[in-house]
């Protein structure tokens, strides 16, 4: 035992197996190769050594310990460092690198050269790096060019205009159509044309009839156009892809083309979907002869979407429902059947639509017993915005005097302020417009 300890010394504490063997711990000897105490006074001081020794040792062993822990925790700080370094090295070499220009392959020439269109529309014959794979280089392509020798550097995957890909609603609206009043008939028709041919197609093979393709809304503004299509898109479990038209009206020529184009493969990857193009008069207004140029990139938009119409097949499970407050400027292209198949108009509610339409929207106020036969007889020509409004307003009057309920002294007040904003609101549109 004691010369393990003693071994162990030698190891760590060389400097005391000097101290043994310059003779200051006389009663230790050597048998042969083993120290051994000699006497009983040696016997307690070597114990008591020993001890020490025994305690030096663990001590050690622990330091030991920590130390290994620590190396090796510093280690794996320095991987880490080390990776965020050649990250941010890689990054720095990106901010310094020159941006590519982004063009579209027309044709491919012999091993090398290709022939590309740029962004800005100029033709040029440019050489092809090698390191691009052949097959990958079909014409129509999008490609990266070098900005001087505009050289193909890389080939880009086929990318949908950011437009249109948010466009797309992720999350489907929450309007049903028990929120909306006075237009049962128009929802009874347009979920015969969009919901039931992609519910239930084979009703349309049976009977040997193409179902309708597309629906035109059309109305003045506020009165739940833009509604009604939200609730299809609410009810069905289609794609819904929601466009203003005006997003469509480009600057730049075949801009707008190849939007509408993306558009509808977008709609045709996600079916079933639903295209709804809101404003659609913004590129649909009838063609003129003396167009400027921005007008005509908007007619070939136009003639884009009716070529695209034309192309799918009405039992494809891709819809499409536009709305418009201008039907008297739309194209008569747009309006013939084939196309948008069937027009459905979305008139200022009557006194009926009215009375539906308040009961819906005072349903879901806390009031106290109004009475809905006045306000409807008092809302002549108002639409489902402005009825909307009567309401939000009574419910401020009721806010502003500190009240938890609605009475029928704020719709009274409100009406007053909503009619009077009305009257005074320049941008009514002419009576006989939808007359
Ligand atoms: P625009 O042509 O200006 O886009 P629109 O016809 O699409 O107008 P919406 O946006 O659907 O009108 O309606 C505006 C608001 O008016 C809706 O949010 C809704 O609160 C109310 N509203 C309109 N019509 C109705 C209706 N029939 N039932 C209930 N609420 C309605």
């Amino acid at each position: 035992m004691v010369r393990i300890e003693m071994a162990l010394l030698l190891i760590h504490r060389p400097n005391r197996l000097k101290y043994v063997d310059s003779g200051v711990m006389p009663n230790m000897t050597y048998e042969g190769d083993v120290l051994r105490p000699g006497g009983s006074e040696a016997v307690r001081h070597s114990e008591t050594d020993l001890k020490g020794l025994k305690q030096d040792f663990r001590q050690l062993h622990e330091k030991v310990q920590r130390i290994t822990t620590e190396k090796m925790q510093l280690e794996r700080e320095l991987d880490g460092l080390r990776k965020t370094s050649q990250r941010l090295d890689e990054e720095v070499k990106l901010l310094r690198s020159p941006p590519l220009i982004i063009g579209h392959l027309q044709d491919l020439i012999g091993e090398h050269s290709a022939v590309v269109r740029s962004s800005n529309g100029t033709v040029f014959k440019v050489s092809v790096n090698s390191s691009i794979e052949r097959e990958t280089l079909k014409p129509g392509c999008r490609v990266t060019l070098n900005q001087d020798s505009l050289a193909i550097i890389d080939v880009l995957l086929d990318g949908w205009d950011p437009l249109i890909t948010g466009a797309e609603m992720i999350e489907r609206p929450n309007v049903v159509y028990d929120q909306i009043g006075g237009l049962d008939e128009q929802i009874a028709l347009l979920r015969e044309a969009i919901e039931l041919p992609l519910e239930k197609p084979e009703l349309f093979v049976a009977v040997g009839i193409e179902p309708p393709k597309g629906v035109l809304l059309m109305g003045p503004p506020g009165c739940g156009k833009t509604m009604i299509a939200k609730a299809v898109a609410a009810h069905s479990k289609s794609t819904f892809i929601r466009l203003v038209g005006s997003e469509l009206a480009q600057k730049y020529i075949g801009e707008g083309g190849r939007m509408v184009r993306e558009l509808f493969a977008l709609a045709r990857e996600k079916s079933p979907s639903i295209i709804f193009i809101d404003e659609i008069d913004a590129i649909g207004a009838k063609r003129l002869d003396t167009a400027t140029s921005g007008d005509r990139e908007v007619q070939r938009t136009l003639m884009q979407l009716l070529a695209e119409l034309d192309g799918f097949n009405p039992l494809d499970s891709v819809k499409i429902i536009a709305a418009t407050n201008r039907h008297d400027i739309l194209d008569d292209a747009l309006l013939r059947p084939g196309r948008f198949d069937r027009i459905i108009e979305i008139p200022l509610p009557n006194e009926k639509g009215r009375r539906a339409i308040l009961k819906i929207l005072i349903s879901k106020m806390s009031t106290n017993r109004v009475q809905i036969g006045h306000l409807v007889s008092s809302t002549d020509g108002f639409c489902g915005a402005d009825l909307k409004a009567l309401c939000v307003e009574a419910g401020m009057q009721a806010i502003r005097c500190s009240r938890g309920r609605v009475r029928v002294s704020d719709f009274n007040s409100a009406l007053k302020t909503v009619i009077k904003a009305k009257q005074e609101s320049t941008t009514a549109l002419p009576a006989e417009l939808y007359g």
